[in-house]
């Protein structure tokens, strides 16, 4: 399943994490005119962003399913599934580097210091994220069902734009407020949930789990390095009553 869909990701080799003066190139490494003496095991450089949907058994999927409805409960949060991401290498690599460097300046392990968060944000109008899903089946909610279709979005979408490139400071909400936008994550999921798409046609919502490089274990935490950040989940539900809405 995820080879296929790695394989259409890769083929149609777009790009839309880079500003103007940064290229991704193929890495050499998936060159088949490498030396068979090379001594180095042959992995493959992520382009773009894999998403692989876990199984229900899947044992990520039950602790995550279980926090999240412990926390959401009030809401009566439907998990439509919930997609493992694979980052692009170049953002892994750049978030272990940083990693590293702080477990030495802490002097802690990194499991001390990397914070699973959560990360609410908007959609764009005509992004439904229900194609992510494979064999999608409208439940009781009443919605038709929607054709899969792996594809991201070009521009203008918050979670397309967080899973193929990260958390960036460009996306943050606080925009207008501060010169240095800065990422919030919570570590309670309700919190995120007023940052996810809100209003009576918008139940469907993308909320990310990501990895958070920080000194402090908080409820809340504010952040403008986006190398301390990593998207590791992206759970996708339905909140048939929202709230939160300020449209209705
Ligand atoms: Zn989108």
């Amino acid at each position: 399943m995820s080879q296929s869909i790695n394989e259409t990701i890769l083929r149609e080799n777009v790009n839309p994490c880079t500003s103007s003066n940064q290229q991704f190139t193929v890495s050499p490494s998936t060159s088949t005119k490498k030396s068979i003496f090379s001594r180095k095991p042959q992995s493959q450089k992520i382009l773009t962003t894999q998403m692989i949907q876990l199984d229900e058994s899947d044992p990520d999927y039950i602790s995550i399913k279980e926090g999240f409805g412990i926390n959401l409960n009030s809401t009566r949060a439907n998990i439509l599934a919930i997609m493992k991401l694979q980052m692009p290498t170049k953002l892994e690599k750049a978030h272990e580097k940083y990693k590293k460097k702080m477990t030495k300046k802490l002097g802690m392990d990194a499991e001390e210091f990397t914070h699973k968060m959560h990360h609410g944000t908007k959609s764009s109008a005509g992004c439904d994220l229900r194609r992510f899903i494979m064999n999608f089946e409208a439940g009781e909610s009443g919605f038709g069902n929607v054709e899969y279709d792996p594809t991201f979005c070009k521009e203008n979408c918050g979670v397309c734009g967080i899973a193929q490139c990260g958390n960036k400071r460009k996306y943050a909400r606080t925009k207008s407020l501060f010169k240095r936008n800065r990422m919030w994550f919570a570590k309670d999921p309700s919190v995120s949930l007023g940052f996810c798409n809100y209003g009576y046609k918008d139940t469907i919502k993308g909320m990310f789990i990501v990895d958070v490089i920080h000194k402090r274990d908080e409820h809340i935490i504010i952040t403008t390095k986006e190398r301390a950040t990593l998207p590791r989940y992206l759970i996708i539900f339905e909140v048939p009553v929202n709230p939160f809405s300020y449209e209705d």
